[in-house]
């Protein structure tokens, strides 16, 4: 019998979850299992707030995907997708094409620039392991030329967050905890250097914990960082942001971080989709299409409690993946599919150095306590995809 061809596209949490549960749960005979990606490598976007802001090394964050998947069971195949055809089966590659019996879509997400004008020719917006180098050298660079320029200008030492969420939250705190670091290096006085977080919601960190956003307002503003909430930006530009309320922040530094929108493919392709994400059937598959899987930053589900979407998150794209491969193999095998409901453990956010706060399992967590918890996360994730050996070369020491 004609083996199907079950093809996955994007290699980030969703993708090399379902790619590495189908290898182990498929034998050699039952299907051809190909994982598409523009880089040979996976990275870890949950980390990518530190390399950004030049406390990690950027290349902790990423692994060689041959180094992780058992690729005498997957063919990988490095490559730009640029459309998928779906009433052919056709997945359209930059340099050919692959036909598919099964399609998994896990390509993740882009900005959401909420209609502002000026985000992608003014600010850093690319969270990805270029993405963040390219913020570091930025940051350093702005430093460097600081004394060295006749005119003093602040705007170079003016570093600008736009989003209180967590990306936003997480990208300050370490580089709130770098600044005194690199004002020693850069011969810079530290109160030169200003830190904004602008949230257009009335609140940072939206639906997280009253008591948990509190205290780390209150570390980081210790730290130098001034909020403006309930303040929402109406222009990026070359000279810094506009502000709906009139105001405009100078700064040579604006850093994107108001949250997600599904991969443009997605629209591209014709799937009905809300900002990019399409609603899924219970069982992860598009609606109508019922050989096509779309898991990770590209599905919405909602949380019937409230009655609103789930953030995107790398929990709920691994725990989709997990029930997708099992899905696959279930039709592949003519058994029923099963339904995905999410199970949310906790979240914890880093705050940079040793502190972060969280919720895991109902239970707040402050300072050193959560921040264990964070890198116990962090490496969690790591041992499912390589075991030990994984944790001991890229792990987080959690102490
Ligand atoms: P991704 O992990 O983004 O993977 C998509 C993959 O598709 C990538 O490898 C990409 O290169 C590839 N790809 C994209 N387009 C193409 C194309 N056209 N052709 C070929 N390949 C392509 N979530 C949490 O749960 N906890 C956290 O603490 C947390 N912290 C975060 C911190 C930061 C700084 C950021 C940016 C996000 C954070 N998130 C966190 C969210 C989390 O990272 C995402 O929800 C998660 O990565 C989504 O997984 P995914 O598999 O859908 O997509």
């Amino acid at each position: 019998m004609k083996k199907p061809k079950i093809v996955i596209l994007g290699a980030g949490y969703g993708g090399m979850i379902t790619a590495s549960r189908l290898s182990k749960e498929l034998g050699y005979n039952e299907a051809d299992i190909t994982l598409v990606n523009k880089h040979d490598y996976h990275y870890q976007t949950t980390w990518l707030h530190e390399p950004a802001a030049g406390t990690m090394d950027p290349e902790k964050t990423r692994m060689k995907i041959s180094e992780v998947l058992n690729l005498s069971k997957i063919h990988f195949i490095k490559d730009v997708v640029v459309d998928i055809k779906k009433d052919e089966k056709k997945v359209i590659l930059e340099n050919s094409e692959l036909d598919y019996d099964y399609l998994v879509v896990a390509l993740g997400s882009e900005p959401e620039t909420f209609g502002v004008p000026g985000v992608f020719e003014h600010a850093f917006s690319k969270w990805t392991v270029n993405g963040a180098r390219q913020v570091r050298d930025h940051i350093e660079y702005m430093f460097s030329i600081y004394n060295n320029e006749d005119e003093k200008r602040n705007e170079l030492l003016t570093f600008v967050v736009a989003g209180a969420g967590f990306t936003g939250i997480e990208f300050i705190g370490e580089l709130s905890e770098r600044v005194p670091e690199l004002c020693a290096a850069y011969d810079v006085p530290r109160e030169k250097v200003k830190m904004y977080v602008i949230e257009a919601a009335p609140t940072a960190l939206p639906g997280f914990d009253p008591e948990l956003v509190e205290y780390a307002m209150n570390l980081l503003e210790s730290r130098g960082v001034e909020f403006k909430i309930s303040c929402p930006i109406k222009e990026v530009t070359e000279h810094g942001v506009l502000l709906a309320d009139g105001n405009e922040i100078k700064a040579e530094t604006v850093v994107w971080a108001t949250g997600v929108r599904g991969n443009a493919l997605i629209e591209k392709a014709g799937f009905e989709n809300m900002r990019g994400r399409v609603k899924v059937d219970p069982d992860l598959r598009a609606p109508g299409h019922d050989n096509i899987f779309i898991i990770g930053d590209c599905a919405l589900i909602i949380n019937e409690e409230i009655n609103r979407p789930y953030p995107p998150t790398a929990q709920i794209a691994m725990q989709q993946a997990a029930v997708c491969a099992s899905n696959l193999k279930a039709l592949i095998h003519n058994a029923p599919t099963k339904g995905f409901k999410p199970e949310i453990k906790g979240t914890v956010a880093s705050l940079g150095g040793k502190e972060a706060i969280g919720i895991v399992f109902d239970r707040k967590l402050y300072g050193s306590s959560a921040n264990f918890m964070k890198k116990m996360i962090d490496n969690r994730y790591l041992y499912m995809l390589g075991g030990t050996p994984l944790v001991l070369k890229k792990g987080k020491n959690p102490l």
